[in-house]
């Protein structure tokens, strides 16, 4: 048998458990921007390293550029000073560096050329890259923006509830509100109904005294708890 004061007590439970539940989600809230920050971070550091593979590639190609550019110089002296010596000699050991420096500017230009090529296809799959990733970024600060504001709103919701859970305790006699709470600082519910001779919290079977005061039958009329697990209980039918 439900009693007037059980009633109110289950309507306390009741505001409570949604209470609790509001402060759970607002809890939860800053854990799941962290979790979206953490996502914007890796695609941050996706678009850096697909940056910093195209500077490579373009430190590597001002390098060769560097290679050849005194290559160059070099067989410019070769020649020169093969347009000034008299001995045949001489002549053709400069003719001998001037050839091993063309083959050696011809293999780097073959290689600046593949560079090239390189930073081109570099530099097409990071723009391609950025424009997803940007994407993404921008979608993960929408969802914080959504997160935001619906922390808001349960914050609103939870002063509504909170007010709502005073205003049930305020029917109650302390001694009640003191089981209650004793109760309730362990877990809810606090309040449970018994089915088939066991308790609705813990599942125990329940005493045939708690029972028969569960039921209404009890001459004292005080609230029926299980005496397994401590919980308030009521018949029902
Ligand atoms: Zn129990």
């Amino acid at each position: 048998m439900l009693t007037p004061v059980l009633e109110k007590v289950l309507i306390l439970q009741d505001r409570d458990a949604h209470r609790r539940g509001l402060e759970a989600q607002i809890k939860a809230v800053p854990g799941e921007i962290a979790l979206v920050d953490q996502k914007i971070a890796a695609e941050k550091a996706a678009i850096e390293a697909a940056r910093t593979e195209l500077k490579e590639l373009e430190t590597k190609k001002k390098l060769l550029e560097t290679e050849i550019g005194s290559a160059e110089d070099k067989l410019g002296k070769y020649k020169t000073q093969q347009s000034q010596v008299r001995k045949n000699d001489e002549y053709q050991a400069l003719g001998h560096e001037i050839e091993h420096t063309e083959s050696a500017i011809s293999e780097l230009e073959g290689r600046e050329l593949e560079v090239m090529y390189a930073i081109d296809e570099a530099r097409k799959k990071f723009a391609a890259a950025e424009a997803v990733l940007k994407q993404n970024i921008a979608g993960h600060q929408a969802r914080i923006a959504v997160l935001n504001e619906r922390a808001v709103a349960l914050k609103a919701e939870l002063e509504g509830a909170a007010a709502a859970f005073q205003a049930a305790r305020g029917g109650l006699e302390d001694l009640v509100l003191r089981v209650y709470d004793r109760l309730a600082a362990r877990a809810l519910p606090v309040c449970v109904p018994i089915h088939g001779g066991k308790c609705g919290g813990c599942h125990l079977k329940v005493s045939s005294e708690v029972e028969s005061a569960a039921r209404g039958k009890s001459a004292d009329g005080k609230l029926a708890a299980c005496d397994q697990c401590g919980r308030l209980v009521y018949w029902e039918s």
